[in-house]
């Protein structure tokens, strides 16, 4: 799969991060996904994190998510921030996705590349596999 994001789309996820920071962050992806495996995610919705240790962990304020659930058709996909580590899907992170993995077709995560202390984006896919939902990594295309 290839996912196509504008810079503008990049820019708001990294600000999010940054506002949300040193907690994690948060929201929905918006966008269009067509036959020939790709997807364009057009816009994101920052969603406020209501985890109870809001640094470790992201929980969308559930009102929120499910009122976008219910009125976005074009709801495609999560995404979240990990401040201070790699872009890389937690233990954690595989286990909440198997209560929603069936509503979303793409998973982001913002993280730290630990060699150049940048923000990094990571794009997967999310697929099913032994009856479990699991993120296989995407080409992300930031045009
Ligand atoms: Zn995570």
């Amino acid at each position: 799969m290839i996912i196509r994001m504008t810079a503008a789309t990049n820019e708001q996820i990294k600000n999010h991060f940054h506002t949300s920071w040193p907690s994690e962050g948060c929201g929905l992806l918006l966008g269009t996904s067509s036959i020939d495996d790709s997807v364009d995610i057009h816009s994101i919705i920052p969603i406020k994190n209501v985890a109870a240790d809001p640094t470790h962990h992201f929980e969308l304020e559930p009102k929120v998510w499910v009122h976008h659930l219910l009125t976005s058709p074009d709801l495609i996909g999560l995404f979240h921030t990990h401040p201070v580590s790699a872009p890389l899907p937690s233990a954690e992170d595989l286990q909440n996705l198997q209560s929603y993995g069936q509503l979303m077709e793409v998973y982001l995560i913002a993280g730290i590349d630990p060699k150049a202390q940048l923000i990094e984006l990571t794009a997967y896919e999310v697929v099913q596999q032994d009856h479990r939902y699991c993120l296989r990594p995407a080409a992300l295309c930031v045009t």
